[in-house]
């Protein structure tokens, strides 16, 4: 990593202001390269922006994320098809049921979030809210498999989303959400959000016991932090203003009243690939990038395959850079399942 000065900042975290160390981060995604500075709490390990940028409408140009309405699945018919996609689906956020094992091993669903859902003791009677879910895709999902109380916010969509299924995304921060939820959910959102501790205690407030707060980031307790320093992908300023390492989370939760239940390593190759692009001075979303098809990519398809082999090696070791941390209310939300990735 490169070399690093001491700075006086003091920790959003946990208030230190001593040896803290300094960071200059670029904007890469978008090759930008405008510069930012971080620094990295000497005591809780927290990487966080030192200023947050008054303007971030640069770097969410259009296209960041589709935020345009989702096609909805199919209103459930009685078909025998509908039937045995169903079966997938509950064994994917269960692991319940043979048959729907099964069709889980040969049908599988890619960039699917319902795995995640597992340690989350969940009927379809559950209150579920996801923070920053862009068009409310896993909403969906859930809406089909039977979960009537579903809502998503995101405060960056055009305007309220209304299907024919009955889900709704607002466009609306947490902080306008009322009412109790059984769980909370932020799929890589949370590092976006700038008053975490603020956060996290009005998740406390809207948790109904047990109460399951499911929060999905990248973290800094990682070997790509350490190995690639200002160049891992992850890290991705100016988007992500707070880079978690596990004692951080661990204060956070304590002031909100929550407790880590359990941790999910869930990194892949993309913690090497894209940060090994950094280094070269490749920006994610260009042509040389591995995102724009392999053909210009210095990555071959097996070269991809070798990375994702070694984050399966780090989930384990549980020194991946990203994981779920589920943070509950009371010992009972969560359920410890087997290490080791979801999927
Ligand atoms: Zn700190």
């Amino acid at each position: 990593m490169e070399a690093s000065t001491v700075v006086n900042a003091e920790c959003r975290i946990c208030s230190n202001r001593d040896n803290n160390r300094g960071y200059i981060a670029r904007e890469m995604m978008f090759g930008l390269r405008h510069t930012f500075s971080y620094f990295e709490c000497s005591q809780c390990g927290c990487l966080q922006i030192a200023t947050i940028p008054r303007d971030m409408g640069p770097y969410y140009p259009s296209g960041y994320y589709s935020f345009e309405p989702a096609s909805p699945p199919p209103e459930p018919r009685p078909s025998f098809r509908n039937y045995l996609m169903t079966l997938r689906d509950r064994f994917a956020m269960s692991r319940r049921g043979v048959l729907g094992s099964l069709l889980f091993k040969m049908y599988p669903r890619r960039d699917n979030l319902l795995p995640f859902l597992v340690p989350v003791r969940l009927r379809t009677s559950s209150r579920i809210l996801d923070v920053g879910c862009g068009n409310g895709q896993l909403l969906l999902q859930l809406r089909a498999l039977g979960f009537k109380h579903v809502l998503g916010v995101d405060p960056f969509i055009d305007r309220d989303i209304h299907y024919d299924s009955g889900v709704t995304v607002r466009k609306a921060t947490l902080f306008d959400i009322s009412g109790k939820w059984d769980l909370i959910m932020f799929h890589h959102s949370f590092e976006h959000i700038s008053e975490p501790r603020e956060t996290l205690q009005h998740c406390a407030r809207l948790l109904a016991p047990p109460g399951c707060c499911l929060l999905r980031i990248p973290t800094v307790s990682s070997y790509a932090w350490e190995h690639y320093g200002t160049n891992w992908v992850q890290l991705d300023a100016p988007r992500h203003f707070f880079l978690y390492s596990i004692r951080a989370l661990e204060l956070l939760s304590a002031q909100a009243g929550l407790k880590i239940a359990e941790v999910v390593y869930d990194s892949s190759g993309f913690q090497f690939w894209a940060s090994e692009q950094y280094v070269r001075d490749i920006p994610l979303r260009s042509e040389q990038s591995f995102c724009s098809g392999s053909s210009t990519s210095m990555f071959s398809e097996s070269d991809i395959l070798k990375f994702d082999e070694q984050a399966k090696a780090l989930n384990a070791m549980r020194r991946g850079d990203q994981a779920a941390f589920y943070l509950a209310k009371t010992p009972a939300a969560v359920q410890c399942v087997e290490r080791g990735n979801p999927e």
